[in-house]
C-alpha cells in the first residue's frame, strides 16, 4: 500500500509542476490550476489508505468545514478583493504546516513521537515559519479588509524589540531540543512566534500588503516542506517546495517590478506618513467623456493603460466594447500593463482575460514603452502611480520605479473620480501637462459614455 501511495505522491508533484508552468502563461493559467487542484484531491484521497490513520470522521469533518468555507468564499469574492483572500488562504497553509509541527512536538513530548534530533530540528523550523505566515497573513488580511488600519503602525525601538521577540522564541526551541521537552515550552514557543508574525506585519503599509503577502506565500511553502520531511510525506516536501520556490520568485519580481528591495518593503515602513507632493505647473483640464470619445475614433493608434482604479470600477467589460468599436473603424488599440498595476501581480491580465481582450494586445512596459511617441492618444484607466513621471525625478518615493511613457504621447486622457491620488499618496504631474485631459467620474460610466458616443458618430 505504500508503494501504492508513495506512486500516487510522485504522479500528484509531476501535475504540481506541469500545473506552475502552465500558470507562467495567461492562455494556460486556468488549465494549470485545474491540473494542480487535480493533482491535489489525488493526494489528499489517497493519504486515507495511509497505514494506521485513525480518526476518520474528524478528518472528513474537517475537510468539509474547511473546503466549505474555502467554496463559498472564493465563488463571491470580487476581484479587488482577492489579495485578502489569497492572505487568508495562504495564512491557512502556514497555520496548517505550524499546527503539524505542534502535533508532532507535542507526540514526542508524550513518548509517543519516534523523531530524531534532525527532524525535531526540522519540526521546529517549520513551525517557526508556520506559525509567523499564519499569524502575520492575519494580520495582512485585516489591514487590507479595512477591520484595522492599514497604515504603517510604527513605534521607537520596534525594529529591536521584535528581534527580541524572535530571539525569545528561539531560546524556547533551543530549550525543546536540549531536554526541556514539555507542553509549556512548546506553548511559549508558538505564542512568541505567532506574536512575532503579527509585530513584523503592523508597520508594513496596506499597499506593501500583496508583497508581503507573496512573501509570506514562500514562507508557508517552505514550512509545509520542513513538516513534510519531519513526518516523511514526500507530497509535502514536493508541494512545499515549489510553493517556497515560486512565492519567493513571485516576491523578488514584484519587489524589482516597483524598484524596491525586500528590506525596504518589509523594514522601511512605506506609507506611515501621508507623502506630500510638491508644486507642480500647469492645471487640470476637464475634458466630456463624448469629447474624447469623438478623438479617439479619428485616430490611429490608441493605447490603453489600465490600473487600480479600472479594477475598483469594474470596468473590463466597458473596456473590451470601447476596443471594438474603435476597431471598427479601423483604430489600431493595444494594451500596456504594468507589471504592478493594480494590487496583485497579473491584476490587470486577470481581468483582461475575463473580459475576452485577446492576449496578444497586451504589451509589457518594455514593449510597448517605444509605442507611446506614435500614440494618437493614450487612454489611462483608473491607473496613478504606474504612470507618474515624478518617478524619474531624484527625491521622489517612486524614483526609480519604471513607468509607463504615456506623457510622450500626442494627446492622454485619463479616467479617474477625482483628485484620488495614487496608493503612493502624491501627486501626478502627468494630470497636469499640456497635453493632458482628465475625463471624471467611474471608469465605468465614463468608459460607457464613450461607447456610446462612438457609436453615434
Ligand atoms: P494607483 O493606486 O496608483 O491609482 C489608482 C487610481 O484609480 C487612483 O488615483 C484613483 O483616483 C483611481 N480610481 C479609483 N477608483 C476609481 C474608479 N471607480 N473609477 C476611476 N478611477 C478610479 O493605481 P496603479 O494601478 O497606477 O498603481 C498601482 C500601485 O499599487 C503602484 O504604486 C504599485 O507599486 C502598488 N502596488 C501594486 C502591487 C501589485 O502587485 N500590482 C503590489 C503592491 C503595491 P480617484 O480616487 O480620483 O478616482
Amino acid at each position: 500500500m505504500m508503494t501504492f501511495i508513495q506512486i500516487v505522491y510522485f504522479i500528484t508533484a509531476v501535475f504540481f509542476i506541469i500545473g506552475l508552468k502552465q500558470m507562467s502563461h495567461p492562455s494556460t493559467a486556468k488549465r494549470g490550476i485545474v491540473w494542480a487542484g487535480y493533482a491535489m484531491l489525488a493526494a489528499v484521497i489517497v493519504t486515507f489508505a495511509w497505514p494506521g490513520l485513525s480518526n476518520f470522521f474528524l478528518i472528513i469533518l474537517g475537510i468539509l468545514i474547511g473546503g466549505g468555507a474555502a467554496w463559498v468564499i472564493a465563488k463571491k469574492v470580487a476581484m479587488t478583493d482577492m489579495p485578502q483572500m489569497v492572505a487568508i488562504y495562504n495564512g491557512m497553509g502556514g497555520g496548517a504546516a505550524g499546527a503539524i509541527a505542534a502535533v508532532e512536538l507535542l507526540r514526542h513530548v508524550g513518548g509517543h513521537g519516534e523523531m530524531t534530533m534532525g527532524l525535531l530540528v526540522l519540526a521546529l523550523i517549520g513551525g517557526l515559519i508556520g506559525a509567523i505566515s499564519f499569524s502575520g497573513s492575519m494580520v495582512a488580511f485585516a489591514k487590507l479588509q479595512g477591520l484595522i488600519n492599514s497604515r504603517a503602525v510604527t513605534f521607537p525601538m520596534q525594529q529591536p524589540i521584535n528581534m527580541a521577540v524572535l530571539a525569545l522564541a528561539l531560546v524556547f526551541a533551543l530549550m525543546y531540543l536540549f531536554g526541556l521537552q514539555n507542553t509549556a515550552v512548546v506553548t511559549w514557543f508558538f505564542l512568541l512566534t505567532l506574536l512575532f508574525g503579527v509585530m513584523m506585519t503592523i508597520p508594513i503599509g496596506g499597499g506593501d500588503m500583496p508583497v508581503v503577502i507573496s512573501l509570506y506565500n514562500a514562507f508557508t511553502g517552505l514550512a509545509v516542506a520542513f513538516e513534510g520531511f519531519a513526518i516523511g510525506n514526500p507530497a509535502m516536501i514536493i508541494a512545499g517546495t515549489v510553493v517556497g520556490a515560486a512565492g519567493t520568485l513571485l516576491t523578488l519580481l514584484m519587489a524589482k517590478a516597483m524598484n524596491r528591495s525586500i528590506y525596504s518593503v518589509l523594514f522601511g515602513a512605506f506609507g506611515a506618513v501621508e507623502q506630500e507632493g510638491g508644486e507642480i505647473a500647469g492645471s487640470l483640464k476637464p475634458m466630456d467623456p463624448e469629447d474624447a470619445a469623438s478623438v479617439m475614433a479619428f485616430a490611429n493608434k490608441v493605447i490603453i493603460v489600465p490600473g487600480y482604479g479600472m479594477a475598483v470600477a469594474q470596468a473590463q467589460q466597458k473596456v473590451k466594447e470601447l476596443m471594438e468599436e474603435l476597431e471598427k473603424r479601423g483604430v489600431e488599440v493595444k494594451f500596456a500593463v504594468h507589471p504592478v498595476a493594480g494590487r496583485m501581480p497579473g491584476h490587470m491580465n486577470v481581468l483582461l482575460a475575463e473580459a475576452g481582450i485577446p492576449y496578444e494586445k497586451l504589451y509589457d512596459l518594455e514593449e510597448i514603452n517605444p509605442d507611446f511617441e506614435t500614440a494618437d492618444v493614450a487612454l489611462v484607466i483608473g491607473a496613478n502611480d504606474v504612470v507618474n513621471p515624478a518617478a524619474r525625478r531624484k527625491g521622489s518615493p517612486l524614483y526609480g520605479m519604471p513607468i509607463l511613457d504615456v506623457d510622450k504621447a500626442k494627446q492622454v486622457f485619463v479616467l479617474k473620480r477625482g483628485r484620488g491620488k495614487g496608493f503612493a499618496g502624491i501627486e501626478n504631474e502627468l494630470f497636469y501637462a499640456d497635453n493632458t485631459n482628465m475625463v471624471y467620474g467611474d471608469a465605468a460610466d465614463s468608459l460607457n459614455k464613450m461607447v456610446q458616443a462612438i457609436k453615434n458618430l
